[in-house]
């Protein structure tokens, strides 16, 4: 199993040097390259001519043509990674349901962390090597202190500096003890606000995240009142920063919460079952129109499926993804009969039989559930 793991960089003056120019570079290559692309992006809105619109390719292009002397004497792919990186930022800020979630700002070089990426490293005897330039003479390889690390070729990695200190995300080889089986099944019906499993509820909208989710509404319709008053001003007023740096702050809370909770839950599950069943997810973050806060929730659900899908192959157990149109809440768990028309249990309940939103009641054999403990029950059935 390979993982990636965090490890301490011990540079000596020369390649300290190194790395901080390297960061520096990325810095520079990000915000001139921000700087092309925005404008690049105001001239395709003004003269409304589709070819004119920034591309990664057409950004690095220019940037290249434009270099200057002493930017060769710095490795290429830290501009090359910079420019994905910038165009990776751009797509997520035009498809992202929240609006104001990363969209590319510039560099400042008071950040607290500095970094930079590269695809060319290497672990040669237990030490990293960088890209070295054309030219460069004195060039060392870095030690590292954590376990040993693969040698050869890695990925694209990211290195940074944060209070004098240097870092790496190295892969390394992990040894995974498989968890012990247990003989045991379970299914997790995941609801707004709670998963429902075999062994109880999870509450996964404890009260100090749904006051950041109203607070997140909050500072949301509060930008965009902004943006429709002040239209394309209104990202440049001081005010406009002060709440978006706010809202980010909130964003970052939330995602640390919802990991959490995943962390925990998905371990358990884990620990304590052999085979797991879950709905196809997909289906039930688009049902989800009436909820708020529904980004949120659709990316909890989505952290969900894919921590216990990586914890599951880890630990050698089974997740089993139920088919998107197997009826887990309109299906009798007793009896096996599913409700059709009139009859079907929406999320307000059934309005022909007057049930509440947490009841099912089915009129072939008479059977009274919780609507949740059903659809558990249903997904459960899976199994065989
Ligand atoms: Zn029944």
């Amino acid at each position: 199993m390979i993982r990636v793991q965090k490890v301490r960089l011990y540079p000596n003056q020369t390649m300290k040097k190194v790395l901080d120019d390297l960061c520096d570079y990325r810095r520079y290559c990000w915000n001139k390259g921000l700087a092309l692309w925005n404008d690049m992006y105001d001239s395709y809105l003004v003269l409304n001519d589709e070819k004119l619109k920034p591309t990664m390719n057409k950004v690095r292009n220019e940037m290249t043509v434009d270099k200057e002397d002493w930017q060769y004497l710095l490795s290429s792919r830290c501009l090359y990674q910079a420019i994905e990186d910038l165009g990776k930022a751009w797509d997520n800020f035009f498809n992202k349901s929240m609006k104001d979630w990363g969209k590319p700002k510039f560099k400042s070089k008071k950040d607290a962390r500095q970094g930079f990426k590269t695809d060319r490293a290497k672990i040669v005897d237990g030490k990293l090597r960088l890209d070295k330039p054309y030219g460069t003479k004195d060039w060392y390889d870095i030690k590292f202190k954590g376990a040993k690390s693969l040698d050869g070729e890695l990925k694209v990695i990211s290195i940074y500096c944060e209070n004098g200190k240097y870092w790496a995300s190295l892969p390394f080889e992990v040894e995974i003890d498989k968890k012990d089986k247990t003989g045991k099944k379970t299914a997790v019906d995941v609801n707004v606000g709670h998963f429902d499993y075999t062994d109880g509820q999870i509450n996964t909208l404890p009260n100090h995240l749904n006051k950041l989710y109203e607070r997140i509404n909050f500072y949301q319709r509060q930008l965009a009142r902004k943006r429709i008053v002040n239209g394309k001003n209104a990202t440049k007023s001081n005010n406009y920063v002060k709440t978006r740096a706010k809202l980010q702050r909130d964003y970052r809370k939330v995602a640390n919460i919802q990991y959490d909770i995943v962390h925990k839950f998905t371990t358990k599950l884990v620990n304590d079952y052999d085979k797991i069943v879950i709905e196809d997810l997909d289906v039930k973050k688009m049902q989800m129109t009436h909820v708020a806060s529904k980004g949120l929730q659709r990316s909890l659900f989505g952290l969900f499926r894919k921590v216990l899908t990586y914890k599951v192959n880890w630990y050698g157990k089974e997740l089993i993804i139920a088919d998107r149109y197997y009826p887990s809440t309109q299906r009798c768990s007793n009896c096996g009969n599913v409700k059709t028309g009139e009859d079907k249990v929406g999320l307000y309940g059934n309005q022909k039989h007057k049930t509440k939103h947490n009841e099912y009641i089915c009129y072939e054999c008479g059977f009274e559930v919780d609507r949740d403990k059903n659809a558990v029950k249903n997904l459960l059935d899976l199994i065989c």
